[in-house]
């Protein structure tokens, strides 16, 4: 979701208020959702577009990141649970595409303790080998 003037609290005039919409939302994901930089998707759709990990933790790791600018999954309202659902529903069908066959494990990580990095919601899919519990 994006800040709006509504939601920056005090009194900063609009141009600085965008200014700060924009450095707090906007991150590589967005830019690569809103396709301003190029990459190459394993599935898009309206509702979200599947990356490769630019940093593979698996022989296969790839990423359903929405289309929604929603920064973390604690941000999900409601009305996001069909998004949610097809996120996972994606999430099974590429990995079927990318040949995985033995499982894999779908992590998300949310906000500042869950070890979130990139605040743009994202599944990680990562299958091609045995993974470890607990996760660390
Ligand atoms: P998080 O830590 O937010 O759950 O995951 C962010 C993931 O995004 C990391 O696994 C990281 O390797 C990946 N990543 C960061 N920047 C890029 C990028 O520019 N392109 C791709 N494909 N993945 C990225």
């Amino acid at each position: 979701m994006r800040f709006s003037e509504k939601n920056i609290p005090g009194s900063l005039n609009h141009s600085l208020q965008i200014k700060m919409a924009d450095e707090v939302d906007d991150t590589i994901f967005g830019k690569i959702v809103r396709k301003e930089i190029p990459a190459k998707f394993l599935h898009e759709d309206e509702q979200c577009v599947v990356i490769k990990d630019i940093h593979p933790q698996a022989p296969h790791h790839f990423l359903v990141v929405s289309v929604k600018e929603l920064r973390k999954l604690e941000d999900a309202v409601e009305t996001d649970q069909q998004l949610l659902g097809h996120m996972m529903w994606v999430a099974t069908k590429v990995a079927k595409e990318e040949g995985i066959t033995n499982g894999y494990r779908i992590v998300i990580n949310d906000g500042a303790d869950g070890g979130q990095n990139v605040y743009h919601l994202h599944l990680h899919v990562l299958g091609g080998r045995k993974m470890n519990w607990p996760p660390g």
